[in-house]
């Protein structure tokens, strides 16, 4: 099969690795370790995977789920989006036990990229008949701007890329080593305090750079965001563009690098260099370009840009993407303003053109292919022709005239998409966990919707007051619902019931929160040691926890 590798020729080595543990090396190519050093690696090396869409349309969709090859199936197939599911009751106990064959379903998950989060309502109502027809009528929003269906077959999946890419969605590198889908502000383009709309630059890179071979192979996946307002998780992201005004370039984008949470969480590093819109995707592809040349291949715990940027130090970074990458010095900026508490646009708000955008809340992200159909029906009454989703599992009705606000805020409600939520249900999200996923420990969209309805009951609005309390249910580790930037994060795993007994529970971290929040440095949250709660005792938890913090809560908290 061929070699993934890119013609370009790699560019000079910026030194060797620096503590003398590593002198075999971290497996980077720009220093000569061109032979893979683990299963993923040789998967990569040995057909790029990009290369499998062929095999599915040719071989897989017409042979059925036994026919395909075990290095496609749980490998490559990543690249288009596709994950096997896990299969139906199998416990958490058991998830890290079991073979991954024992574990997975003859049905995939297929993740539709929206990147920027922006939608048509031809695209929604693609989706949505998507999901009805070929997902039994799941949909989840993700927390970085995805559509994800699930009992997806092999034997459908051609057509649905046929539907989806004839409204312009995909799903190339939704998931896998590989640029992921770029976040970017749910309001770009319309809100009244964005002086640049990046739309182009994003648009410009996915159409660039997006199934191109160049990056399909990376050391692990690479996380973008590009936005003028700070209302995406910029910090977590391997690579951030955020709105900054220069004192005397004018409006431009400030550059972070190196964020990622998982077991090891890192916040992104400022550059200091200011970089006008006209040159974001060059200097997205410089970023990207040193990820796949010095980025660590040998151990996959270590193959994210945040260990590289954490061992180089952000100015031999900027160094050499100046002069390997960019052939041209940056122009030094000032740091960016951030809002004073998070931005998630639930409401109504005024557009710059005078029009309004209405932000409402599934819960936990969780809707539906019908769902979706009849958000498309109400936003069209509304006079909209597009919609946004948020980083929070959330999504907005963009364009929609005054007068027509009231009854499109009371269609939302009557579909099940309030905008005007409960604090609870707007400030809480989680993870897929383990109705669907494989590495999970625990159930967490289920729990998460539970978790809300008994808050709700118990902790209304008069008891909460202004009080804005996130939490963040993850099924496992890997903090794919953010664990580490929740006021009360939860991280999926088996704890000790009061009867003795192994349950579903999870771990708590207290006080997380990105720069944007609360006007404080940005900070994930602390585990106190030993700080584990049973499933079924959770809305307790969160319940005393609450009431405790309202009650010695300081004026300005
Ligand atoms: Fe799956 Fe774990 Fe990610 Fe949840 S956090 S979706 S359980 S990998």
């Amino acid at each position: 099969m061929a070699d993934s590798t890119p013609a370009r020729p790699a560019p000079r080595p910026a030194g060797a690795a620096r503590r003398p543990g590593r002198a075999r090396g971290e497996g980077q190519w720009a220093l000569g370790h061109r032979e893979p050093l683990n299963a993923n690696e040789r998967i990569k090396k040995d057909d790029d995977p990009l290369n499998v869409r062929a095999r599915i349309e040719q071989l897989y969709a017409h042979r059925g789920f036994g026919s395909i090859d075990p290095a496609d199936l749980r490998g490559r197939f990543r690249w288009w989006g596709l994950y096997t599911q896990r299969r139906a009751g199998i416990d958490g106990g058991r998830t890290a036990v079991l073979e991954p064959h024992e574990l997975e379903d003859e049905y995939f998950m297929l993740r539709v990229r929206v990147d920027g989060g922006q939608l048509s309502l031809a695209q929604l109502r693609t989706v949505a008949e998507i999901s009805e027809r070929y997902a039994r009528n799941t949909a989840d929003i993700t927390d970085r701007q995805n559509i994800q269906l699930h009992w997806v077959r092999i034997e459908d999946v051609p057509e649905i890329w046929r539907r989806l890419e004839a409204v312009g969605l995909q799903t190339t590198e939704a998931c896998g080593d590989s640029p992921r889908v770029v976040l970017g502000s749910p309001v770009a383009g319309v809100a009244e305090a964005e002086l640049v709309d990046p739309t182009p630059a994003l648009d410009e890179i996915v159409r660039r750079h997006i199934g191109s071979p160049e990056f399909s192979n990376l050391p692990r996946k690479f996380k973008s965001s590009i936005s003028w307002l700070a209302d995406t998780p910029y910090e977590v992201n391997d690579i951030a563009f955020l709105g900054v005004e220069h004192p005397e370039h004018g409006p431009g984008f400030d550059l972070w690098v190196g964020g990622g949470l998982s077991t090891n969480p890192m916040l992104a590093q400022r550059l200091g260099a200011w970089v006008p819109l006209a040159e974001v995707p060059d200097v997205w592809a410089g970023v990207i370009g040193i990820f796949r040349d010095y980025g660590y291949r040998r151990l996959r715990n270590r193959a994210r840009l945040k260990y590289l940027v954490a061992d180089w130090g952000v100015e031999r970074f900027r160094d050499v993407l100046e002069k390997e990458y960019l052939g041209r010095t940056l122009l030094d900026g000032p740091p960016p303003e951030l809002p004073a508490k998070p931005v998630d646009h639930i409401g109504v708000h005024p557009q710059r053109d005078g029009l309004r955008y209405v932000g409402a809340a599934p819960v936990v992200g969780r809707t539906s292919g019908s769902q979706l159909a009849e958000l498309a029906d109400v936003a069209a009454t509304a006079g909209s022709d597009r919609v946004r989703l948020t980083p929070y599992q959330k999504l907005l009705v963009l364009d929609v005239p005054a007068d027509r606000v009231d009854a499109l805020v009371a269609d939302l409600g009557r579909i099940g998409l309030a905008a005007e939520p409960s604090a609870w249900r707007r400030d809480t999200m989680a993870c897929t966990g383990i109705e669907f996923c494989k590495l999970a420990i625990v159930e967490t969209k289920a729990r998460g919707a539970e978790l809300v309805a008994r808050l709700e009951e118990r902790l209304g609005r008069a008891e909460l007051g202004d009080a804005e309390i996130s939490i963040h249910l993850n099924g496992c580790p890997n903090a794919c619902a953010r664990t580490q930037t929740a006021d009360i994060g939860l991280k999926g795993q088996i704890v000790v019931g009061p009867d003795g007994r192994q349950v579903e529970g999870f771990q708590v971290h207290l006080g997380g929160g990105l720069g944007m929040a609360s006007g404080r440095a940005a900070g994930f949250g602390r585990k106190p040691r030993g700080l584990k709660v049973t499933a079924e005792e959770l809305p307790e938890y969160v319940e005393r926890l609450t009431r405790r913090y309202l009650a010695g809560r300081a004026a300005d908290e």
